[in-house]
């Protein structure tokens, strides 16, 4: 574990350029620290805000041997990385967290419910599939996943019936039971190089029905003092099982019968934890640096209520992102607008995210959906 770092210019580096690694990168900008990003795309998001761009994949030995050996400490926005090489660089001594191990670990959704099933945190029924007929041993509706690669709902399929076993994932998979679910909840957890853990106020996700992907994020969710303890104790459990350095966001679901079942973790900053920004005493962004670089963590406290907004691509557009609606959206009181950068848009990419504050959750979630109405990221050209 390193824990002498010289503060004055820390060399941050970060593997992957989109919003993630951009926020981080003007919060490390804010402390002072120097960041180098790693990320294929010529202006990536991150880039924009950075010292210096290695442009290169994840896969690439020479640039990610060269990001972690110009770095004091490396760090990441995605977790679909070559480890092969990071673990060759972490076992000669580079410090690179969340360590290659964890990140291996959880690149694996199966390997990462056994681990927490050996460990007695509650998981939806799961088994590994290797032919049909076990794809069918829990019967349907049944939920299939790819094991590796999966993200926003990609390598994730809902067999309703055996008549949708030609449609089934054909990547190596597993089944889990369709879990009857009340809400979507998720906790973001930092843990520091020291082994100290925070927790962040649970909040609930609500997914947009089209793509599976999470458009709104209210802080805090509405759900009873008895649930918020029970899940934040298993949040931070997974937390130390992995024995993970960094911020998780870890996604729990709360069933209509008022289990708590956890349904993956994430080794990086999360689309859940964008609220902190503007409504935490910490963000989740610093408090990853915090915890890379062998700080004390900060506090977590949850400054006002909030909901963020995700800003996905209209439908039909592509090219250079058109914002239509900003002058009135931004009228709205209590709103703070976020704007990637990214070249181009697509149908539902993440262009940008407002969050939206308020006394009450239930205000600041009026508010934030009336700018949800107004704002629409189109593009220059119709496809
Ligand atoms: P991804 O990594 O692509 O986000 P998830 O495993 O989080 O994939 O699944 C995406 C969404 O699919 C979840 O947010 C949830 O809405 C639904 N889902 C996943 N697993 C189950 C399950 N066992 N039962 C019911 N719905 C599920």
């Amino acid at each position: 574990m390193h824990t002498d770092f010289n503060y004055s210019g820390l060399k941050l580096g970060i593997i992957g350029g989109g919003q993630l690694g951009k926020i981080m990168s003007q919060k490390a900008k804010k402390m002072g620290f120097h960041v180098t990003i790693l990320d294929p795309t010529y202006n990536c998001p991150a880039a924009q805000v950075s010292d210096k761009h290695i442009m290169g994949g994840f896969h690439d030995k020479e640039k990610l041997e060269q990001l972690v050996q110009e770095s004091d400490v490396t760090t990441f926005e995605i977790e679909h990385v070559d480890t092969a090489i990071l673990k060759t660089l972490y076992n000669d001594g580079h410090a690179i967290y969340p360590s290659p191990y964890v990140i291996e670990l959880i690149q694996d959704k199966y390997e990462q419910k056994k681990l927490l099933d050996a460990h007695g945190i509650p998981v939806p029924a799961y088994q590994s599939v290797h032919s049909e007929e076990e794809l069918c041993s829990f019967g349907f509706p049944v939920i299939q996943k790819a094991k590796r690669e999966g993200y926003d709902g990609k390598g994730v399929m809902l067999l309703r019936s055996p008549d949708m076993l030609s449609e089934r994932i054909q990547s190596d998979s597993f089944i889990e039971e369709l879990v009857d679910i009340e809400k979507e909840l998720a906790v973001i957890v930092a843990r520091n190089i020291e082994g100290q853990i925070t927790s962040y106020p649970i909040v609930e996700m609500l997914f947009d029905d089209r793509t599976n992907i999470c458009d709104i994020v209210m802080a805090p969710a509405a759900i009873s003092e008895a649930f918020e303890t029970e899940v934040t104790k298993i949040a931070v459990r997974c937390i130390e099982v992995l024995e993970g350095v960094g911020i998780f966001g870890v996604e729990l679901f709360l069933t209509k019968s008022g289990e708590v079942l956890v349904n993956e973790i994430a080794p990086r900053p999360h689309n859940s934890g964008h609220y902190t920004v503007e409504a935490c005493a910490t963000s989740q962004f610093e408090q990853l640096i915090r915890a890379v670089t062998n700080l004390p963590l900060g506090s977590t406290k949850l400054l006002s209520p909030a909901v963020m907004v995700n800003l996905l691509g209209e439908a039909g557009y592509g090219g250079e992102p058109v914002i239509e609606g900003i002058h009135d959206a931004l009228e709205i009181p209590e709103l703070s607008f976020h704007f990637y950068g990214k070249t181009y848009t697509k149908p539902f990419r993440k262009m940008g995210h407002i969050t939206v504050l308020d006394d009450h959750v239930e205000d600041a979630l009026k508010k934030a959906m009336k700018a949800k109405s107004i704002l629409k990221i189109t593009g220059s050209k119709t496809i």
